[in-house]
């Protein structure tokens, strides 16, 4: 390694709960060129600086919420499989996942600690540290490089970018205080780069201010950075591209929509209870079949398979297979809907119709609304349930069936 060489730790901040992108955590969603943001971060990383001749990348530490660390842990792990199971020709690069703390400031600590702890002394004395946000996949190489090269120079760098917005600030009252100068200003993005040491050490001052809150890194290094070592974090030139994800529509990609239909008949018998939408309704005679009988459940499993092009009901559940008897039908819609979510749909709403000679339904119809809403993990806004009899005619105006229709739209985002 020549004088200016150092060896880099890699730190993706990944331990925020995504709370505008609507539950989702949003390193973890399929991107429309593949992999995940946080597969495509690790795999930049790894490309950029694994076995480079200056600065070879070392380890990678991604911190994950704390929260039910062991089910991300393995979400991330399904995230990262992908790069994780590629050869790696730069040579080896451990990647560990620490639990984050309550802030992203904490959680950075928390990784920073770890590095200091898991790497030998003489590898942490003159290493980079680079601090990425997991929810920033447009990051690049050459930007990855950019910030190294800085760092390793200066002590601090920071990629920035022209704000995109005019900015204003504000002041007492609702007023704008101040018109701001956009060519003067940076908008900060990640990875900053820092010497680690002296970034650990400005951390743990940084803990004692309790109270007060830094914007991100490059903040606590200028503030804390201990005696002796350049003040002043160096500006290097950030990527447009380089955005972070923050509501559903930051995702790469434009949306697709696909819509379904379902269609299911059961015989009504006596002895048998009467499910619809997974609420059982009082009844005199109720659905035969193999699993519960759950005609609405089943027309609405097939408008989801049908609309993401994953199969039918019977491929999923083939109806001789002794594991599907008497099953609930609520479960199946469960792993039906988990394979459909799974390949990246998201649903629009659901539509449904019940043909029912009796009992009304519609004094159920809020309960079956809900519990539609409940299995499929969206709001009842979403789903919609009519009755209609069969008028004395057919099959079900006999009484002697009870058919169920259901559509579906399904959003996903595809290639920009
Ligand atoms: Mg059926």
């Amino acid at each position: 390694m020549t004088p200016a060489s150092r060896r880099v730790f890699a730190v993706i901040a990944a331990a925020g709960s995504s709370s505008r992108m609507g539950g989702k955590k949003k390193e973890f969603l399929p991107l429309p060129q593949g992999g995940t943001p946080l597969s495509r971060c690790l795999a930049v990383f790894l490309k950029a600086l694994a076995g480079h001749r200056d600065f070879p990348l070392e380890r990678v530490v991604i911190a994950l919420p704390a929260e039910d660390f062991a089910r991300h842990a393995r979400e991330a792990q399904g995230a990262l499989a992908a790069v994780l199971e590629a050869p790696r020709p730069g040579g080896l690069v451990s990647v560990d996942f620490v639990p984050g703390g309550a802030t992203r400031q904490e959680s950075v600590f928390r990784s920073l600690l770890f590095l200091q702890e898991h790497a030998p002394p003489e590898f942490a004395r003159d290493a980079l540290v680079l601090i990425h946000d997991g929810a920033r996949p447009g990051m690049d190489e050459a930007l990855v490089l950019r910030v190294a090269e800085a760092a390793a120079t200066g002590g601090a760098a920071l990629p920035a970018v022209e704000p995109v917005d005019t900015l204003k600030e504000r002041g007492a009252e609702g007023l704008v205080s101040r018109h701001l100068d956009r060519s003067a200003l940076a908008a900060a993005q990640t990875p900053q780069g820092f010497w680690f040491l002296p970034l650990l050490e400005a951390h743990r001052a940084a803990r004692q201010n309790t109270g007060r809150v830094y914007t991100d890194d490059t903040e606590i290094w200028d503030a804390l950075v201990p005696p002796g070592v350049n003040r002043g974090v160096r500006l290097v030139e950030g990527s447009a591209r380089n955005k972070k994800i923050t509501y559903p529509e930051d995702m790469p990609g434009h949306p697709v929509y696909r819509t379904g239909l379902g269609n299911d008949l059961h015989p009504l018998v006596s002895g048998r209870r009467l499910v619809l939408g997974g609420v059982e309704i009082p009844a005199g005679k109720g659905e035969g079949g193999h699993s519960d009988g759950d005609a609405l459940l089943h027309a609405v499993i097939d408008a989801l398979l049908g609309a993401s092009a994953l199969g039918d009901i019977g491929s999923f559940f083939p109806p001789g297979d002794p594991a599907w008897k008497d099953a609930d039908s609520r479960d199946l819609l469960r792993r039906a809907w988990a394979a459909v979510e799974g390949a990246g749909w998201g649903l629009e709403n659901i539509d449904c119709v019940v043909e029912l000679e009796e009992p009304k339904l519609l004094p159920w119809r809020e309960a079956v609304r809900e519990s539609l809403a409940e299995i499929l993990g969206c709001l009842p806004e979403r789903v919609f349930v009519k009755a209609k009899t069969g008028e004395k005619i057919g099959p079900v105006g006999r009484g002697e069936a009870v058919r169920a229709w259901a559509v579906c739209l399904l959003k996903k985002n595809e290639g920009p």
